[in-house]
């Protein structure tokens, strides 16, 4: 999911909540949402699509105030619905609150059964509204106290922006599994999931939230809890693979050079005989041209996609996933005939949109077709924010190496170690979590889950 913040007095925040939540419309395609606060009162709206079906200029006008928050949703706990849509809005003891959620939440289904034989009743199948539950629960004292209590209470991933009448506060869990980062712009302060947000709107990249970080942001401007930080961090390295907008940075690190790193690293691991590297458009765009620039082999575009589909992986079933590929690319013949290509994705799930694509460059004439992946097998369900939960839909899961090659039918298939993918983000390894690809879940995982499993 995608987090757009804005605490900002002179400005439109509604306007400019809508510009931060494009640009990391990306990060979700399943619903849109804005709460705004006048210091008295909450405007909200929030509805399934983009952001700019779910928005029009008519709705953003009346959404007067100083203080919004906005989220794009890509589900994981929870279906598809508009109920699910975020940011949530209560009332609670002190008043009003909205909150937007990153992350996946691992023992929600502990708590929410404990706070269900208290009373407690839920709207919501999502993670989030647990987090929802706790804080109006410990809402006796300040906001600050109920969030510090509540971050006790819940494992798992959490980047979270809650918006009060005055207050704009931002959470990352204490091994800052998601992104977060904090941004100026004159004397308005901004949390956004991605710094490629902070471009978008004007403003200026300040620093990211750190690990079991709490920033306030109100009338007095930004102030920071320091609460429980994890020794060991533990930031989705899929990010860098996959997740974020290449024009985004996450530790200093520029997620598009990270990528085209990991497509040098390939060609040192790998080296094909071949004529041209293509990528899969556009996730695997570079680090095919890191691995054409290693090895000398043209960088070619040989499948052209259709500029107005989302991201296939993100449409929630397999059917509509399948029709989506032949609908989102198509080869290039007249690059392809006759040719030994090397084609280079960012990651393979299910193996079933490789597959596809192979066959049409074979179709297109492509003599020989080596699939390179610029990251590790994914052997083990992600429990921490990305849709990959269901282990007996994961190819490397069920099967070895040799298997997969022949199973998308390529003539060479080699993906990137661990190591590798790891060393190309330029960062020490052991900030990371690569538990999708090792086991090595670093934060405890759930006995039972899934994505239905709360319904
Ligand atoms: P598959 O192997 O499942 O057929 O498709 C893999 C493709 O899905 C890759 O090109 C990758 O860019 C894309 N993809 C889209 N969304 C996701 C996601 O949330 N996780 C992963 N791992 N890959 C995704
Ligand atoms: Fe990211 Fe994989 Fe860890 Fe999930 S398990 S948080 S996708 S690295
Ligand atoms: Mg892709």
């Amino acid at each position: 999911c995608g987090l757009f913040g804005i605490y900002g007095p002179n400005l439109d925040v509604a306007n400019v909540t809508y510009y931060g939540l494009y640009a990391l419309q990306h990060r979700g395609q399943e619903s849109a949402g804005i709460a705004v606060s006048d210091g008295k009162r909450f405007k909200i709206h929030k509805d399934m699509g983009l952001v700019p079906e779910v928005f029009d200029e008519k709705l953003l006008e009346p959404m007067k105030g100083f203080i919004a928050i906005g989220h794009v949703r890509y589900s994981t706990t929870g279906s598809s619905l508009v109920a699910n849509a975020q940011p949530l809005n209560f009332r609670y003891l002190k008043g009003l609150i909205s909150l937007a959620h990153n992350g996946n939440l691992t023992n929600a289904n502990e708590i929410r059964h404990r706070l269900a034989l208290n009373g407690s009743v839920f709207q919501t199948t999502t993670d989030s509204e647990v987090i929802v539950k706790l804080i109006a629960r410990y809402g006796q004292g300040s906001i600050e106290e109920a969030l510090m209590k509540t971050m006790i209470d819940i494992k798992g991933a959490f980047s979270l922006l809650v918006m009060t009448e005055d207050k704009l506060i931002g959470v990352r869990d204490a091994y800052g599994v998601r992104p977060l980062c904090i941004g100026k712009m004159g004397d308005a302060f901004i949390l956004a999931s991605e710094t490629c947000a902070l471009d978008t709107v004007g403003a200026e990249f300040i620093r990211d939230v750190d690990p079991g970080e709490i920033v306030v942001i109100d009338g007095k401007g930004l102030r920071s809890i320091q609460t429980l930080k994890n020794p060991r961090q533990a930031f989705c390295v899929f990010e860098f693979v996959y997740l974020a907008r290449p024009d985004s940075n996450f530790s200093g690190q520029n997620v598009t050079l990270v990528r085209r790193e990991m497509g040098r690293q390939l060609a040192r691991e790998y080296p094909v005989e071949a004529d041209i590297v293509i990528p899969v458009p556009d996730s695997g765009i570079a680090a095919a041209l890191g691995y054409a620039e290693a090895s000398g082999i043209p960088y070619m575009e040989g499948l052209m996609k259709n500029r107005y589909i989302g991201r296939t992986f993100i449409q929630p079933d397999q059917k509509m996933r399948e029709t989506a590929v032949r609908l989102k690319l198509n080869p290039i013949q007249g690059i392809l005939e006759g040719k030994r290509v090397v084609m280079v994705d960012d990651s393979i799930v299910r193996g079933t949109t490789c597959k596809q694509i192979v066959q049409m460059l074979r179709n297109a004439g492509a003599v020989e077709v080596h699939l390179l992946v610029s990251s590790p097998p994914i052997h083990y369900p992600c429990y921490y924010g990305i849709d990959t939960s269901e282990r007996n839909q994961l190819i490397a899961a069920k099967r070895s190496l040799d298997d997969i090659r022949k199973f998308i039918a390529a003539d060479g298939l080699h993906y990137l170690s661990l190591d590798g993918m790891l060393k190309a983000t330029g960062l020490p390894v052991d900030n990371f979590c690569a538990a999708c690809f090792t086991g090595d879940y670093a934060i405890e995982i759930p006995q039972n889950v899934g994505k239905y499993s709360m319904e």
